[in-house]
């Protein structure tokens, strides 16, 4: 199936008004469904998978703007590093630890996003409330001097219960106005919450970055 131009033209126009990014999640899509997008004038797309990236980013313009979006693991940090744009899923002060190592090696600094666990289900990384503000009122937070920490990424749980992601959501908002009073600079700016299934609601609670995958590509299929 191919990439569904009209649909991606009605959300960017959506999301423009409000403010929103929209990250056009490619996994597991072809290049040609990327170009298709870039043709159109976009630039911001997601993948979850180092490989991968890396073998889109060799072949793809070089003005894209790449997000790492998955689970990263410390020991494949470096591969992304040289070209990565931001990296949402930094779930622990290890893998931040790497980041920032790889960072220096490469003379650059590298924009990221704290994940935050408010999902009810166990298997999704990141944070919780305390160990994140621990961390943003720490003074190890200063030695890290080449990341730029921009805000925090955060996934609801796979439902339908609005209820729920409701009050998932307004959770990930209330950590980042008060996380946000850790950076005076201004830096800490980004809330990226919302995918295919959730955005409008994620947006009407605060998010001002949404990751958008099967809506524009159609379904993934991983048994390829
Ligand atoms: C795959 C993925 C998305 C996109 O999901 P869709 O439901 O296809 O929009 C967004 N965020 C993360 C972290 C993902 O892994």
């Amino acid at each position: 199936m191919a990439v569904n131009t009209q649909q991606y033209l009605s959300i960017i126009n959506e999301l423009t008004d409000q403010g929103v990014k929209l990250i056009a999640v490619s996994k597991t899509k072809p290049n040609e469904d990327i170009q298709t997008l870039y043709e159109l004038g976009h630039r911001d797309f997601g993948e979850n998978y180092v490989q991968e990236l890396v073998d889109k980013q060799a072949s793809l313009p070089n003005d894209i703007h790449w997000h790492f979006i998955g689970h990263l693991q410390s020991n494949k940090v470096k591969y992304i590093a040289p070209f990565v744009y931001m990296i949402h899923g930094v779930d622990s002060e290890k893998l931040l630890q790497e980041i920032n190592k790889q960072g220096l090696k490469q003379n650059k600094i590298i924009d990221c996003l704290l994940q935050v666990h408010i999902a009810t289900e166990e298997t999704k990384f990141g944070f919780d409330g305390p160990a994140l503000h621990e961390f943003l009122l720490s003074q190890r937070l200063s030695s890290y001097t080449n990341v730029r920490i921009r805000g925090l990424m955060g996934m609801a749980s796979f439902s339908d219960n609005q209820q729920l992601l409701n009050q998932e959501f307004t959770i990930l908002k209330t950590y980042f106005d008060k996380a946000k009073m850790a950076f005076p600079n201004g830096q800490f700016d980004v809330l990226s919450m919302g995918m295919s299934g959730d955005y409008a609601l994620a947006i009407s609670k605060g998010s001002n970055m949404v990751r958008i995958g099967s809506l524009l590509f159609g379904a993934r299929n991983y048994t390829k």
